[in-house]
């Protein structure tokens, strides 16, 4: 059962507490058992993740992968993700030797939530267009963890304010619809043999593909860059999946419909991917 299912079994048998944005929860980290949750965690990290941490480091994200983290495939999904080395061995490699974390300004959305979960169901409507709806919970902290005993009371949307994640849950929810769109296509019936070279590209690479491209922060913030990334590679899939004969099933009259519109003629998909990357929006 994959940690998703899990979640909604939780939350139907009671076992794990749902969260409206006023419910209140009590935390606060504790001197005694400062960095106990960080000697065995196991951090996937987003993409935005893995940007925002390789860039407070100095590092573009090829260097951060190679000194922090290892890329990892889906086993269901083929899909390729990274997440933080070691954490199910031993400490993570930025937790120093007073329990703090040495990347806490740049720490992944993960870290920054705790306790809070979030999970976030995506439907393809029938417009092409997704239908996204979060649910939050509270773990179920280990009893090592001091954190529920304190007496700071937090609404769920104070909490989720004061560690900055909702800007974290934007660009996660942008690339989980990728992901998602990539399910839907199938792409795990249709793509053999190592993530496509795109593909890795635009989840991963940002600073390559500034420096590729020539594509400034003047020009494009990273927010904006990210974004645009994410849309580009809604094309990536589209565009694959439909010559592998795979498209989104929306159930509208046509029987078959794209994220994005590939209709008329089509550029080079490498053409399109850039456009979209510097602003230009497909012809229709
Ligand atoms: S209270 Fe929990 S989350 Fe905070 S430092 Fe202690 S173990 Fe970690
Ligand atoms: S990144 Fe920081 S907060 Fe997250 S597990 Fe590592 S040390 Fe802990």
């Amino acid at each position: 059962m994959g940690w998703q299912d899990e979640v909604v079994q939780k939350l139907q048998q009671g076992t794990l507490r749902r969260l409206e944005w006023e419910d209140r929860f009590p935390f606060a980290c504790h001197a005694e058992c400062m960095g106990r949750c960080c000697r065995k965690a196991d951090i996937v990290l987003d993409p935005w993740d893995l940007e925002v941490l390789a860039r407070g480091l100095g590092l573009n994200t090829t260097d951060f992968v190679d000194a922090y983290a290892e890329l990892q495939i889906e086993p269901e999904t083929l899909w390729p993700y990274v997440r933080l080395r070691d954490v199910t061995r031993g400490p993570c490699a930025f937790l120093d030797n007073q329990g703090l974390c040495r990347v806490y300004p740049f720490r992944p959305r993960n870290c920054r939530a705790y306790p809070v979960g979030r999970r976030v169901t995506v439907t393809w409507l029938k417009n092409g267009k997704p239908d996204l709806d979060a649910t939050y919970f509270l773990l179920n902290t280990p009893t090592t963890c001091l954190g529920p005993q304190s007496t700071r009371i937090w609404t769920l949307r104070e909490w989720l304010e004061a560690s900055e994640c909702l800007d974290y849950f934007q660009r996660a929810t942008e690339h989980l619809v990728v992901k998602s769109l990539a399910r839907e296509l199938k792409y795990h019936e249709w793509w053999e043999g190592p993530p496509h070279m795109l593909l890795m590209l635009f989840l991963f690479e940002p600073d390559l593909i500034r420096e590729e491209f020539g594509i400034t922060e003047q020009e494009v913030n990273h927010v904006e860059l990210y974004r645009r990334r994410m849309q580009a590679l809604q094309l990536f899939l589209t565009d694959q999946a439909a010559r592998h004969g795979y498209f989104l099933e929306t159930g509208n009259d046509s029987g078959a419909a794209c994220a994005l519109d590939l209709s008329g003629t089509a550029p080079d998909l490498l053409e399109w991917m850039l456009s979209i990357l510097r602003g230009e929006q497909p012809d229709s």
